[in-house]
């Protein structure tokens, strides 16, 4: 069965949008509730090392949605689209949410907002 992921992409881990969120706190939230059926974590999803993580994650995978909480989704449309291209991944399963400049909490209910509109 294909399978839903969620990757949080943490931007470097000290971009000052994301100081009121606790990431582990917000996946295990989620995998606790078993929402998506994996996640995880990336320090820079859009550096050089992302577009090998990704490719590496998605090619030839059964992966019918994933999810990538962190920036604006226009702009991770932009920088993960030549992955995904060279993924063979759809990027219309890409689902992007935006997740800057809000607290743990406020962050769980959004993903799962997201991920109950699919
Ligand atoms: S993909 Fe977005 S959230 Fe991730 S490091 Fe790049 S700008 Fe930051």
């Amino acid at each position: 069965m294909a399978k839903k992921g969620l990757l949080f992409c943490v931007c470097l881990g000290t971009c000052p949008s994301f100081k009121e969120t606790d990431e582990y706190e917000v996946l295990n939230a989620i995998r606790k509730e078993k929402l998506v059926d994996w996640v995880g974590i990336h320090p820079q999803l859009c550096a050089d090392d992302g577009d090998v993580y990704l490719k590496t994650l998605l090619k030839g995978a059964d992966v019918e949605k994933l999810f990538v909480a962190g920036c604006d989704p226009h702009m991770q449309k932009k920088m993960f689209k030549d992955a995904f291209k060279e993924a063979g991944f759809n990027p219309d399963n890409h689902i992007g949410i935006e997740i800057r400049n809000m607290k743990t909490k406020d962050v769980i209910e959004k993903i799962k907002k997201e991920l109950a509109a699919v």
